[in-house]
């Protein structure tokens, strides 16, 4: 993993340091990512959302003005509000642990034994480095150790985790921990299949590319469980 300091250029004599545009560039259209945890402020949520809203959408007209466009349009002119809102309320929803889906577990009164996959999941998430979409499919499967979850649950995890400035390598680990510490049991297979809109249309433009990422825990590092659940996907 890159050491973050590497996109720091420090001067020659103990001028501020700049940022080196290049190696900025390069760390987004390599993915680089730092961590299991979504990289947030300890005052995060000292802004209500209404005060995020305002705020984002003032930036974002901002934005819009400085690439010379013309805010009195009138197809233009709603787009601040429009876009901070979506990004508050929908977008980046899932930045909020308040907005974590509620869980119910239930007992396993059937004694089903055999792993359960959840197949075909739609997921919508956002590239923390360009801030363009992201989307696929997620695969999961869990063998009980006594608990099962609705099959609901297991999209809406998937979805409070996509929302979220994200590197799908960090998705596909916090729905598998997070599916590890609420069923307690490590035996959890995660699979997301996606393609990045920064490198379909920007950049590299490979329009064809896709990227796999999976998460393997307890019984499904063993090859022949993992092979059964990657069968059922091929099904
Ligand atoms: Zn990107």
């Amino acid at each position: 993993m890159r050491e973050r300091n590497t996109l720091a250029r420090v001067g020659n004599n103990g001028e501020v340091p700049g940022i080196n545009e290049a190696a900025i560039e390069e760390a987004g259209d390599d993915h680089i990512f730092t961590g299991h945890d979504t990289p947030m402020r300890p005052d995060a949520f000292d802004l209500t959302d209404s005060e995020k809203i305002k705020k984002i959408e003032y930036h974002f007209r901002e934005i819009m003005e400085t690439l010379g466009l013309d805010l009195q349009d009138d197809s233009l002119d709603g787009t601040p509000l429009r876009v901070a809102k979506m990004y508050v309320n929908e977008t980046f929803s899932g930045l909020d642990p308040a907005a974590k889906p509620s869980i119910t577990l239930f007992e396993n009164s059937y004694k089903y034994g055999q792993m359960l996959v959840e197949k075909d999941i739609t997921l919508f998430s956002n590239c923390e480095h360009h801030f363009v979409p992201f989307y696929g499919r997620a695969h999961i499967a869990y063998i009980s150790d006594g608990k099962i979850i609705g099959l609901s649950k297991l999209n809406r995890i998937v979805q409070y985790f996509s929302k979220r400035p994200q590197v799908q390598e960090r998705l596909t680990m916090q729905i598998g921990s997070e599916l590890q510490q609420i069923l307690g049991t490590k035996d959890i297979a995660v699979v997301i299949y996606a393609r990045h809109l920064c490198v379909c249309a920007r950049g590299i433009k490979d329009t064809r590319s896709s990227t796999v990422t999976s998460f393997y825990g307890g019984r499904f590092l063993m090859e022949e469980t993992k092979n059964e659940f990657l069968n059922y996907l091929n099904l």
